[in-house]
């Protein structure tokens, strides 16, 4: 398992890897998974540990249909990075053992820090733990709910950065969210993209 920031896709050079972080939040994660599901699509959903521990029922749909779990750390601190490594430890495996509990024994396969807070101790913990560091190349910048314009035409401008698209399914009202994947899926397809998961 390399402690690289992964960011290729494992469908090749034509391809997206939908990344879907923060949640799962019991509004809005059943409707994105609603969308992946009419879209046939496959996405990497980057868990809370405590949002999984509150909602396994959730996580464990994310799995049955497909998808692969992330861990997404315990307090989501952006500022993780600035802390004792005791802390980062802490931080990365307990909501690792969260989100395996919620999930039934599935296991998630990559770490993303908040914020992108790496370091290269958390890279390396992780990756012991059989999770992949995993970046991002497009932030459809969704957390902002600019509109659902805004966030189609900002990942449409900005695929050519690389696969990895970020969007959240959690934080608040994600509607303006599945509103753009309703576009966005479909679009991508049409465009040739193929779906896959980040490599590991
Ligand atoms: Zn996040």
């Amino acid at each position: 398992m390399s402690v690289e920031i992964v960011h290729a896709s494992d469908r090749g050079a034509h391809a997206v890897n939908i990344t879907i972080d923060d949640g799962p939040d019991p509004t809005w994660t059943p409707q994105v998974l609603q969308v992946l599901r009419d879209n046939g699509v496959k996405a990497t959903f980057c868990m809370v540990g405590p949002q999984a521990e509150a909602h396994p029922g959730l996580v464990r749909q994310v799995v049955a249909a497909g998808h692969r779990l992330c861990d997404h750390t315990v307090s989501h601190d952006t500022a993780m990075d600035k802390k004792p490594e005791a802390y980062q430890s802490q931080q990365i495996i307990d909501a690792e053992r969260q989100i395996t509990k919620a999930s039934g024994g599935v296991r998630p396969m990559y770490y993303r820090a908040p914020g992108g807070a790496f370091t290269p101790y958390s890279r390396k913990l992780a990756a012991s733990h059989g999770m992949r560091p995993l970046g991002w190349n497009v932030d459809s910048k969704d957390f902002e709910r600019p509109g659902s314009a805004a966030i189609i035409s900002t990942v449409e401008g900005e695929l050519t950065n690389g696969p990895t698209i970020l969007f959240h399914d959690a934080g608040g009202d994600r509607s303006q969210t599945v509103e753009a994947l309703h576009t966005l899926l479909p679009w991508l397809k049409q465009q040739g993209y193929a779906f896959g998961f980040p490599v590991r």
